[in-house]
């Protein structure tokens, strides 16, 4: 045990009372807060119906004075808040929330400040569900504790801090990252849980097969630019780190990476971190990386002309490069390229295949989609990866070079790969909608 001093800055312990100061009323004068069950199957059911706009009902009080009995059995946070809950038992409600939370499968827990109490939301198969209310005293104390063993600033409230929890600390699977922003209600503090995707190679990633089997040719190849696209969430960088383990299982290649952040550490590969703040960001990162003789280099995002320049020339001169862009579509690759550069030759010589991805929610196997208690009533549980593909042909490199992107497409497309999901029973229409 650490010797952490807890601290509270004029917390109130009275029931109700920070509800009251914000104008709203206490959960527990309402006739259903006896109901958490009804209340979360209404969140529930508007998760599923898609209106994320609307997934506000299971935000549940935990009251210091408040009978445990009333917080049990609440599905998702089922075991969190038993028991006496006062801000001392802050270290315990953090270890019970990261529990749940990893349980729930959920990737992230966002603990927002609302003046003296803290808002709880995970972030569960890529969608924000309101779990839980801390009340003031023990909202600001598991905030200061998740900082402490972050080995942050605890005092910091008004600067962003990041920081790492190490996994024997809360019990967690893997490392948690900590990320802290200040904000005009208070601090906002995020809890990045990595879990279940330890060990995936290519295989275990569930791409449609064409997009596996071209995916698989290209870690083959000794040279060539591999761009992944699709926006925050849609599984880019869990793609990317199966291909490095299936690299390294390889052996014999020197596989270099910078990223923003490294996510999750890897045997077998130099993984290094931009730092803007000393400017080396990834371009001047990937131009020294470069001189280590990698065979391999991840550069983890193109943002600007630089990079761009400098992904092109390595893939060009013989190494593998692995790299992501934002753009919609495979076609949209090709356009921000060029407008990064614009020596078109050197683009259509050196990509080799380009993914755009994103994720859908897959039906749970256990009550098909229509709610059961293991998947929380939601109907889903996991997430697959719907892709494109483009391979860079003697057709596509002709279009390239006559700048003729608006014929550029991928087939079959990011829909045809989710109406095959949809198809096969794994997803809904629904959800596939949502995703794109
Ligand atoms: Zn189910």
């Amino acid at each position: 045990m650490r010797g952490y001093i807890p601290v509270i800055k004029g917390g109130s312990s009275v029931p109700g009372d920070a509800n009251l100061r914000r104008g709203t009323r206490s959960r527990f004068n309402e006739p259903e807060a006896g109901n958490e069950r009804a209340i979360i199957n209404r969140a529930w059911s508007n998760l599923r119906s898609g209106d994320r706009n609307q997934m506000v009902a299971p935000r549940q009080t935990v009251s210091m004075a408040s009978d445990p009995k009333n917080i049990q059995g609440t599905g998702l946070l089922a075991g969190l808040v038993t028991g006496a809950i006062g801000p001392e038992s802050a270290p315990e409600v953090l270890a019970r929330l990261t529990a749940a939370a990893e349980r729930a499968g959920a990737s992230d827990i966002h603990i927002q400040m609302r003046g003296q109490t803290a808002e709880v939301v995970l972030r569960l198969d890529g969608v924000m569900v309101p779990a839980v209310e801390l009340p003031p005293g023990l909202a600001e104390r598991v905030c200061g504790r998740v900082k402490f063993l972050a080995r942050l600033k605890t005092y910091q409230e008004t600067l962003p801090q990041d920081g790492r929890i190490d996994k024997t600390d809360l019990q967690t699977a893997a490392d948690v990252r900590v990320a802290t922003y200040p904000t005009v209600t208070g601090e906002k503090i995020v809890l990045r849980l990595f879990q279940g995707e330890q060990e995936r190679m290519v295989g275990d990633l569930g791409l449609p097969g064409e997009v596996q089997g071209e995916l698989n040719r290209f870690l083959e190849q000794n040279s060539g630019l591999l761009l992944l696209t699709g926006p925050a969430g849609s599984g880019k960088t869990t793609t990317i780190y199966a291909c490095l383990r299936q690299l390294a299982a390889r052996q014999g290649r020197h596989i270099i990476t910078v990223e923003d952040p490294v996510e999750r550490v890897l045997p077998g590969i130099m993984q290094t971190e931009i730092n803007e703040a000393r400017g080396l960001d990834f371009a001047c990162a990937a131009r020294h990386l470069l001189r280590q003789d990698p065979q391999v280099l991840v550069i983890g995002e193109i943002r600007d002309e630089a990079t761009a320049q400098i992904a092109l020339r390595g893939a060009l001169t013989g190494h593998l490069i692995i790299s992501t862009l934002h753009a919609g579509s495979c076609r949209g690759v090709f356009e921000r390229l060029a407008s990064f550069c614009p020596d078109l030759a050197a683009i259509a010589a050196a990509v080799g295949l380009v993914i755009n991805q994103r994720l859908v929610r897959r039906l749970c196997a256990s009550c098909s989609g229509r709610g059961c208690a293991g998947c929380f009533d939601t109907g889903f549980q996991g997430r697959l990866p719907i892709a494109e593909f483009l391979t860079v042909n003697d057709v596509v490199r002709d279009r390239i070079l006559n700048r003729d992107f608006r014929h550029i497409s991928a087939v079959p497309t990011l829909a045809d790969s989710g109406a095959a999901r949809v198809a096969a029973g794994l997803t809904s229409a629904t959800e596939l909608d949502r995703a794109l």
